[in-house]
């Protein structure tokens, strides 16, 4: 199908998009990589009056290290997947995403900080930076907020950034040398989205003890969602097969997934609890630790 009419504005500046977007309000969407808005459109399931095209905003298309590792807005799945840091076991986790989300196609063009705007209850990036703790920088005509993912993800397909704002960056916390993660992504085939998937990040203190967990599942919700309790049981912990066992019993008891062609609702259950022990072992034989 063809798209409905709007008017298109390519924004040559962060401060030009937003001077768009707070003219136009409700009516106006932004146009990242277009890998998900663009087919929305087609279908007209999304009929946005104005499209706000940020991709010639160049000093938004950065990935950085500077007390975090941040992301720009115009930034492509592509450049993340094909940074020399990535392959650092600490990154582990964003690793193991940039390479399963969609396809290498997509990849070209998808953005992360879109891909977290977009919040698709089967995204992967939600997923990893809900496990990475990874915050979003928000600017509006207010200024800048920094928004914790955890706030950030509202429900599926709405986030935390208001009419007239825009997300300009996502930060993850660098992680230590006793840090590693794992993302376990179930899918039908390469480019599909996932039947289940979980995003797993462990960091180990001097003993060994598990410091900090990250946990959390995508395509079990209205969108990806926080193994709290599977966390919980985890810190604090020496890194054992009891423990792994009870944080996957806890993400099956968390996973609230929709039955449709990808699986039943058990199927997936019982996936969530699969993949989070298989993330876990990665993570910690990443870490010397076998269990
Ligand atoms: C064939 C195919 C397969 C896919 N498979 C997967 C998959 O397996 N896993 C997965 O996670 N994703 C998948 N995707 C989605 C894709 O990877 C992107 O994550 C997604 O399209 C969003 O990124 P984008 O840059 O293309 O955003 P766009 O499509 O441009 O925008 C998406 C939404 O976010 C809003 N938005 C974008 N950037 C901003 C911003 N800076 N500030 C405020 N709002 C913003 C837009 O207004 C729009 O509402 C797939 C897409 C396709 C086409």
């Amino acid at each position: 199908m063809i798209p409905a009419a709007f008017e298109y504005i390519r924004a040559q500046s962060a401060d030009e998009a937003l001077a768009a977007l707070q003219k136009h309000g409700s009516e106006a969407r932004v146009l990242a990589g277009g890998q998900s808005l663009v087919p929305a459109m087609r279908f007209r399931l999304a009929r946005p009056a104005v499209l706000v095209d940020i991709n010639p905003i160049r000093d938004l298309d950065y990935v950085r290290m500077n007390g975090a590792l941040t992301i720009g807005a115009t930034a492509r799945d592509i450049t993340v997947e094909r940074a020399t840091w990535i392959h650092d076991a600490r990154w582990s986790l964003l690793h193991e995403v940039s390479r399963v989300v969609a396809d290498p196609v997509v990849r070209q063009m998808a953005t992360v900080v879109g891909s977290l705007c977009h919040n698709d209850p089967a995204g992967d990036w939600t997923a990893a930076a809900l496990a990475s703790r990874a915050e979003v920088v928000v600017r509006g005509a207010a200024g800048e907020r920094t928004v914790p993912i955890d706030e950030f993800l509202v429900d599926s397909f709405t986030t935390a950034v208001a009419d007239g704002e825009m997300a300009i960056a996502v930060r993850f916390p660098l992680p230590d040398d006793r840090t590693a993660g794992s993302y376990q992504k179930v899918e039908r085939k390469v480019g599909d989205f996932a039947t289940a998937a979980a995003a797993v990040q462990l960091a180990l203190d001097a003993n060994g003890t598990i410091r900090q967990a990250g946990i959390a599942l995508s395509a079990a919700g209205p969108c990806a969602v926080r193994v709290a309790d599977a966390e919980a049981l985890l810190v604090g912990q020496k890194p054992s097969a009891e423990a792994v066992r009870a944080a996957a019993d806890a993400a099956t008891r968390r996973s609230e997934p929709q039955a449709d062609l990808r699986g039943s609702v058990e199927y997936k259950k019982h996936l969530a609890g699969v993949l989070v022990t298989r993330g876990l072992r990665q993570s910690l034989s990443r870490l010397g630790v076998q269990v």
